[in-house]
C-alpha cells in the first residue's frame, strides 16, 4: 500500500494556487473543500487525531472542488483521487452505538 502521508503533508501546507481554477463566485470555494483542507483531515484520521466516523467521512467525500483543482495543480498532484482512494480503503465509517457499524 502506498504511503499517502507525504502527499497529504505537502498539500496541507501548500498555499493552494490550484484554487484559482474555481473562480471567486464558485460555490465550491469553501475552505473545508480545498485539497489542502482535505489533506489535513485525512492526515488527522491517519494519525488518530480524528476518528474515522460519519463526520470525517462526510468531510472527505466532498471532493468536487478538489477534483476541479487537480488540473491546476502545478506540482501534478491529483489529491482528490488520492482522497477518494483513501475513503474507499477506509470503508464505512464507524459510528459508536449504531448497530451494524
Ligand atoms: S492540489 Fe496541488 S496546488 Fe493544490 S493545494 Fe494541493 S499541492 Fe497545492
Amino acid at each position: 500500500m502506498t504511503d499517502t502521508r507525504p502527499l497529504f503533508r505537502f498539500c496541507a501546507c501548500c498555499p493552494a494556487p490550484c484554487r484559482s481554477v474555481l473562480g471567486t463566485a464558485d460555490e465550491l470555494q469553501h475552505e473545508s473543500r480545498t485539497p489542502s483542507s482535505l489533506s489535513l483531515i485525512a492526515l488527522a484520521v491517519i494519525d488518530g487525531q480524528l476518528p474515522w466516523d460519519g463526520a470525517s467521512r462526510a468531510a472527505l467525500v466532498r471532493t468536487e472542488a478538489a477534483h476541479a483543482c487537480a488540473r491546476a495543480c502545478p506540482y501534478g498532484h491529483d489529491v482528490a483521487a488520492t482522497i477518494d482512494a483513501f475513503v474507499a480503503q477506509r470503508g464505512a465509517a464507524h459510528e459508536p452505538g449504531v448497530p451494524g457499524n
